[in-house]
């Protein structure tokens, strides 16, 4: 690694997906490395295997964080922590560290409890260390800086998602004068315009449906919980990332009106946002240096 790339922050997006099941977009899980850190935002679906896509050992992943509890951000969790404790997934022999809102707790907890007997299994028969199964939660009341360490910087912030879905968070990652935004789910939330201000990469969720069905009683309750095209472009103008993201894409549909196209979204935005922007793919890459650097997905 050259000195430029190690004061970088390198984003991979392992998922990019929503709860809608498809091969092509795992659900929402973001890697982000950075001071010889590995961190994983969100453990959705398919996240494990995605990594080793990325050649990322599983183990080699210290630290997660959760944005919230709606499956598709955590699904993968039992994958992931499990399979790093295995030799084919890296081995883990030291703790995981979980950080979240309320509710982390819980989550893991559940999951001790429902791998117990793999847990005793593997210990006595494989004879795996305890240590590498370990997890230590850190459940945060108040959002705030969650991480600090060798100069990478993790501070969550709050996110509307609908009156009923809380607590729901986002996450700014900074390292080296550089800054990433995670808005994580969120329903038209101008504080994360704010809070993103002339960062390098701005992800942002999205939720969208054709004109003749966006006020359909059904399409509406879920775009209700999300951010339109035109609104994600608001966000983008008042904030000026280097480079806007859009990820989750919550697309709906209906017989005669299937749902908008990738190419339709970013017409959509770009009426209204004239920034560097794109969508993001499962194992597309993000080098956040001088300049942001797009390195497209491997194929899948
Ligand atoms: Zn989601
Ligand atoms: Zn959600």
């Amino acid at each position: 690694m050259n000195n430029s790339v190690n004061k970088s922050i390198i984003v991979t997006t392992l998922g990019t997906g929503t709860p809608i099941l498809n091969p092509k977009r795992a659900s929402q899980s973001i890697l982000i490395e950075a001071a010889g850190y590995r961190l994983l935002f969100d453990t959705g679906r398919n996240v494990a295997t995605r990594l080793a896509e990325a050649n990322v050992p599983p183990a080699s992943v210290t630290h997660i964080f959760f944005t919230h509890f709606h499956s598709d951000h955590t699904v993968g969790f039992a994958d992931f922590w499990l399979s790093s404790w295995l030799p084919a997934g890296g081995s883990r022999s030291t703790p995981l560290y979980v950080l979240g809102p309320e509710g982390t707790h819980n989550l893991i907890e559940g999951h001790r409890l429902a791998f117990n007997d793999d847990i005793k299994i593997r210990s006595s028969d494989q004879k795996l260390p305890q240590k590498g199964v370990e997890i230590k939660t850190k459940e945060f009341l108040k959002c705030g800086q969650v991480f600090n360490q060798d100069g990478l910087t993790v501070t969550s912030f709050e996110t509307d998602h609908g009156e009923k879905i809380k607590p729901n968070w986002g996450y700014k990652i900074q390292y080296s004068g550089r800054t990433v935004v995670i808005s994580g789910d969120a329903k038209n939330d101008i504080r994360v315009s704010e809070i993103a201000k002339n960062s390098d990469l701005l992800f942002h969720s999205l939720g969208a449906a054709k004109d003749e069905i966006k006020n359909l009683d059904d399409v509406n309750a879920i775009l209700q919980h999300h951010t339109t095209p035109k609104e994600a472009a608001k966000i983008f103008s008042l904030s000026r990332p280097k480079l806007a993201v859009i990820i989750h894409m919550v697309l709906l549909g209906k017989p005669g009106f299937p749902p908008m196209t990738s190419m339709e979204i970013l017409e959509t935005i770009q009426k209204h946002y004239n920034g560097p922007l794109t969508i993001a793919e499962d194992l597309m890459k993000f080098e956040v240096g001088e300049k942001v650097k797009v390195i497209p997905k491997a194929n899948i």
